[in-house]
């Protein structure tokens, strides 16, 4: 039997539905293993008596006769997503030792599905950022490349899945924070269409984009914990009204075209020719085309589309995002949650001294644009444009998605870049953001998977879009490449 931090989610809830491996015998596992890799900086609160207790009612559910592809599964959250037990911060000085009185919906679904949580993960400051060098907390670093950045927001959650410290975390993707870490570090994330995971307990940033998703090392993976972090909730308006979705049956599922040969038959997968433009890394481009001919190969057509606006879902998204949070961050005044200042004279210099002490440079570098964009006077200029443009943007996909089925792409110009690199620019690391960024205005479902290694051997992904709720088309595709490929299964070396 591979060792149990070798193994994935499907894999490592087999060994658990045949009793190979216990649950208190996992987290134990991936507890000590987590302990022994601090240097990667993933882990900002775990609490292991907590785990064990949870991993001890999976293996009774187990017993009893319980059957469940997660119950005994150990994984952590995102640091976004409020837990009950474990302390939230969002990554944030000005939460430091909040603690929620509820689980994020997310967490409550797994919770409910028997997964064990080991701890809450890294995450830039209120998910803002591309390289997770915006946490309070300290960066995180790559697995593959302990001196470059493993991505952001949901950094933490990607090294921790690609160090092997865990087989999945939870994450979110307001921007692209699921797609791009998942593609910096090797492995496999999707963004599922906006309203497919309640965004109830999940600290808001900008809350017409904000998405959870998994990030996990293969497809398969990923759609069965989709699977039991999504549904309707009540709780979110924003949540979509559908029936439960079952992301693995409709991974299987065949495609148009079923009964050919080739698994992918009848798939039209669609090139925006502005994803491959002059600039874009060789070395990535590179392995990006190869994954496509691997697509070929396995039945799909390719098909030239174009996204005419792509460029501008950069000032679009940094108007928008920062708009929504600055109101979203205005709930943090020092007295309903989190860190207040010592001394103050009045209300308003409590205010004042709260927020300063508290929010690092990016969150106030964002509530200032949002609030600008927002004034009066300036708001018809800015903010009610950009989102005109958000409109057009999405209108640009269904005009490409009666052309083709899925979208491909990079999901960033470059592999992950050097720690400090860009961190005194932020416009260096927000233009970064090009190719995951309009499928987000659009609330589209976004996936990466590893297809190769570029420069310095650092990992890179490709990127398929779907139209709305279109996840199994997207899963469906990414598994018939890594039951052809192994790009999903390597490790960085060390680990
Ligand atoms: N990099 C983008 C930003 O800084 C996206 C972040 C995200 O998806 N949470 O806003």
């Amino acid at each position: 039997m591979k060792a149990i931090h070798e193994m994935g989610v499907a894999e490592l809830g087999r060994a658990l539905g045949a009793r190979h491996v216990t649950s208190v015998e996992a987290t134990k596992h991936l507890l000590a293993r987590l302990a022994k890799h601090p240097q990667l900086g993933v882990l900002l609160a775990s609490d292991a008596p907590l785990a064990l207790a949870q991993a001890r009612d999976a293996d009774a559910r187990r017993a009893a006769g319980e059957a469940g592809a997660l119950l005994g599964v150990p994984l952590a959250h995102k640091d976004i997503f409020v837990t009950r037990v474990l302390p939230t911060t969002a990554g944030s000085k000005i939460l430091a030792g909040y603690l929620s009185p509820f689980d994020a919906t997310v967490v409550a679904r797994l919770g409910d599905a028997g997964v064990v949580t080991l701890g809450k993960l890294n995450c830039d400051e209120f998910a803002m950022g591309s390289s997770n060098e915006n946490s309070a907390y300290g960066p995180v670093h790559n697995p593959w490349d302990t001196t470059r950045v493993p991505g952001g927001s949901s950094g933490g959650s990607a090294a921790a899945v690609a160090a092997r410290l865990m087989p999945a975390a939870t994450g979110t993707d307001t921007g692209g924070s699921i797609r791009q870490p998942a593609s910096f570090t090797g492995i496999t994330g999707i963004k599922p269409t906006y309203g497919v995971c309640s965004r109830y307990g999940m600290i808001a940033f900008a809350s017409s984009l904000d998405q959870a998703g998994p990030l996990a090392r293969s497809a398969e993976d990923c759609a069965l914990l989709l699977g039991a972090m999504s549904g309707f909730d009540e709780r979110d308006s924003t949540s979509a009204p559908r029936p439960p979705q079952d992301f693995h049956a409709e991974m299987l599922a065949a495609r148009p075209g079923a009964g050919a040969s080739q698994p992918l038959t009848g798939l039209r997968i669609g090139l925006p020719k502005e994803f491959f433009p002059a600039a874009l890394a060789a070395d990535v481009n590179g392995a990006v085309r190869a994954a496509l001919g691997e697509f070929e190969r396995l039945g799909a057509t390719l098909v030239d589309v174009s996204l005419p606006r792509t460029e501008l879902s950069i000032p679009v998204y940094y108007i928008i995002a920062p708009a929504e949070a600055s109101s979203n961050l205005s709930r943090f005044d020092g007295v309903r949650y989190g860190h207040r200042a010592a001394r103050y004279t009045d209300l308003e210099d409590m205010y004042k001294k709260s927020r300063s002490e508290g929010f690092g440079a990016e969150a106030k570098r964002r509530i200032m644009i949002g609030t600008y964009v927002l004034s009066h006077g300036y708001y018809d200029a800015y903010y009610l444009q950009a989102q005109k443009l958000r409109r057009m943007i999405a209108d640009d996909f269904q005009a490409c998605f009666r052309e083709c089925d899925v979208i491909a792409g990079p999901v960033a110009p470059t592999v992950a870049w050097k720690l400090g690199a860009k961190s005194d620019d932020p416009v260096a690391s927000y233009l970064a953001d090009i190719f995951t960024l309009p499928a987000s205005l659009a609330g589209l479902p976004g996936m990466s998977l590893p297809v190769g290694f570029g420069e310095a051997s650092m990992p890179v992904g490709l990127q398929l879009i779907g139209n709305y709720f279109r996840e199994g088309t997207l899963l469906h595709a990414a598994h018939a490449f890594q039951l052809a490929t192994d790009w999903h299964a390597r490790a960085p070396a060390g680990y």
